[in-house]
């Protein structure tokens, strides 16, 4: 599973705390050295926003750690084709008349149709391919035909993807409709209802072939006594021979093996830098397993993979998720390269280790504690490079391997990805949302200075001590049977609560992990600013609260307003028609929290439903919708981009004959100009596959 931070949540501010994904945390500022003058956003167009990533820690890697980076990274790269192939079965084609053009074309590059074709191909590479990452609906371009055929005539014809006797003149036909008909392939993966979603979806998993026959085929493969099955249809494309199924494999000697020899090639070179015997292990199944495309082979590697748990770098290369295929079964190329964040690695111990401290001291009721409580363990890498489906969108948490019966018997590794949370928080801070949203300019500052800290600190203590306090009364059932539909919005209130109780704490400013109660102060004037206001720029007009996390954010947030309404601890305040709140007195909220905590967790403990329904539908559903016009038409206002990615870091190394001396690490600034680098250097598979 991985974890995606989506629309306009990633607006940024205070975007740690407010992930839907619950496994993640993140890495907190110190070790970004040159975090006052880094650039985090690079390119805006269309609906999109590329940032760029730092990768704290990388200069202090060993020589040898470096050049396994390198070379997991050349083979994270090597695969960049697939993934365009896969999405759909024209896009390499297309992706090389953008290149060649670019390249080529004398075409005016001031005009408003360039800009319009520059915009449309940078939408295209930040999807890779032509359809909407998100959406995955065609991408509509801008400019017409007539512009398009003006720009293929000239660019060089001996760059053009031309078939065997082909023309310009004919290449242009067969893509006019591929991109500007928007009834041919328009989605790449269909899920409605009561259609056949393999023929209806454009993707290039299946050929001639109908859902019904690729069911019927597993259904005839799969043994449901098997206790360790394989990940059937995975690493293969399905069509149709001669009347009969067939699966392409994706493997070396099969399809997409140019790609395929060039990961191994670099992987074979990374087991000869590997850490360790079980990383060296790893890798090396790895290799095995693209070599024979033998399922099982694939399983022994994941086996392998969750064991290597002492390495400081680590690697997830391959065909991971099954997202793509409307039915779940093939996967997309995707990698990520990675080091183990040893800052927040060390910010997450400290907490873990106070778990009991914590318990003892929270406001819940006595006999509602944990007599020994242990702080779950939260796992924080840094991304050094991330390539096929994982970008430029990327997830902020993994969550691998897939296969069920690995994670029961094997375990599993859940990490969220520190380096790229912390470019979404820092891009907050320039976001106009905070000017926009924000009461004052004490509050601007004040989150400029600490939010970020104060959102992985939350993150931090919700996951490390929020879900792992208190305990349920004897003879009382789990939360999912007592307290139903509200169970995982109260569970997510009440992890929040132990991170808001103990943010405004001294015991962190003691611990060493934050600088002075400033941070809490921030993380209380967000926390209250989204769930009253801003987490409303997600909602439609006409819509009241259905998440669970949305709920359980406007529930803390409406409950404290409440309660301390008589004391004015919270406080609407209306500025030329705008609405704010405005945190006045912030030792009473955090009581309010305290207060609010003992309450869910009593009603967790005794599996009250008529109170949990009570508070649910009190505070965490209705939204007044006089207000969300009013968020939502200044949000519109703002022009902010609902989907962000990131340009990748360039890694080089400095070569002493054969042998890598030494590896530099560089984050380029231009994102255009790194997906044609990309489509120079990483260009291995045929247009046609
Ligand atoms: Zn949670």
């Amino acid at each position: 599973m991985s974890f995606k931070l989506n629309h306009s949540l990633a607006m940024g501010i205070l975007a740690a705390g407010l992930f839907s994904a619950c496994n993640n945390s993140t890495t907190k500022e110190s070790g970004q050295t040159t975090e006052s003058t880094f650039k985090v956003s690079a390119d805006r167009f269309a609906d999109l926003e590329v940032l760029r990533y730092e990768v704290p820690g990388f200069n202090e890697l060993s020589a040898q750690q470096k050049e396994l980076a390198y070379y997991l990274t050349e083979a994270a790269l090597c695969g960049r084709d697939i993934i365009w192939d896969q999405k759909y079965k024209h896009n390499l084609r297309i992706r090389k008349v953008l290149e060649a053009v670019f390249e080529t074309s004398k075409a005016d590059r001031k005009s408003d149709n360039w800009k319009k074709f520059e915009t449309y191909a940078k939408r295209v590479f930040f999807s890779n391919g032509i359809h909407h990452h998100y959406s995955n609906l065609k991408i509509m371009p801008e400019f017409d035909q007539t512009y398009f055929a003006e720009l293929v005539n000239g660019a060089d014809v001996a760059q053009l993807p031309l078939d065997e006797g082909q023309s310009v003149d004919q290449l242009i036909a067969m893509l006019n409709p591929v991109l500007f008909d928007a009834k041919v392939d328009n989605k790449i993966v269909d899920l409605a209802s009561g259609i056949d979603n393999v023929v209806a979806s454009a993707n290039n998993f299946y050929e001639g072939v109908t859902q019904q026959e690729v069911e019927a085929y597993y259904a005839g493969k799969i043994d449901a006594t098997d206790t360790t099955p394989i990940s059937w249809g995975l690493n293969s494309k399905m069509v149709k021979e001669n009347g009969k199924l067939t699966e392409k494999v994706w493997k070396v000697g099969g399809m997409y093996s140019p790609a395929i020899e060039k990961i191994v090639y670099w992987l074979e070179k990374a087991v000869t830098v590997a850490e360790n015997d079980q990383q060296k292990k790893t890798l090396q199944l790895l290799v095995e397993y693209y070599k024979t495309g033998d399922l099982k082979k694939w399983d022994e590697y994941n086996i392998a993979w969750v064991n290597d748990v002492n390495s400081r770098l680590d690697v997830v290369n391959g065909f991971i998720e099954v997202y793509g295929d409307a039915i779940g079964k093939r996967a997309s190329y995707e990698s990520v390269v990675s080091m183990k964040d040893m800052e927040a690695t060390k910010r997450i111990a400290a907490i873990a280790k106070e778990a009991q401290w914590f318990e003892d001291n929270s406001p819940i009721q006595p006999n509602h504690k944990k007599k020994e409580v242990k702080g779950i363990t939260a796992k924080v890498i840094t991304v050094i490079q991330e390539a096929g489906d994982a970008a430029p969108s990327t997830p902020i948490g993994i969550n691998l391997p897939n296969a069920n019966w690995i994670r029961q018997q094997h375990g599993s590794k859940s990490v969220s990805l520190g380096n790229i949370v912390h470019a979404y928080n820092e891009a907050g801070k320039t976001s106009p949302m905070l000017k926009e949203f924000a009461v004052s300019e004490e509050q601007i500052k004040r989150a400029k200075e600490f939010a970020s800290l104060a959102g992985d600190l939350h993150t931090d203590m919700h996951e490390v001590i929020g879900h792992a306090s208190g305990q349920i009364n004897k003879g009382v059932g789990d939360p999912d049977q007592t307290l139903k539909n509200y169970a995982s919005t109260l569970e997510e209130a009440r992890a929040d609560l132990v991170a808001l109780y103990y943010v405004l704490d001294n015991k962190l400013v003691e611990m060493g992990v934050m600088p002075s109660l400033e941070v809490g102060k921030a993380e209380y004037d967000n926390y209250i600013m989204n769930g009253l206001i801003t987490q409303l720029t997600r909602l439609n007009l006409g819509e009241h609260m259905e998440e669970a996390h949305m709920r359980n954010r406007q529930l803390v947030a409406k409950w404290a307003y409440e309660k301390g309404k008589a004391e004015n601890v919270i406080e609407y305040v209306k500025r030329d028609g705008k609405t704010y709140v405005k945190v006045n007195d912030y030792d009473k909220l955090r009581k309010l929290f305290g207060a609010l905590l003992s309450e869910i967790q009593r009603i967790k403990s005794e599996g009250d439903f008529k109170a949990a329904t009570d508070l649910v539908e009190s505070y965490g559903v209705k939204v007044d919708q006089e207000l969300l016009k009013e968020v939502k038409d200044r949000f519109n206002k703002l022009n902010v981009a609902a989907y962000k990615g990131f340009l990748q870091p360039q890694l080089t190394a400095e070569m002493e004959g054969e042998k890598v001396k030494n590896v530099k690490l560089e984050i380029p600034e231009n994102f255009l100009e790194q997906q044609l680098y990309f489509g120079k250097k990483y260009s291995f598979l045929p247009y046609k596959n």
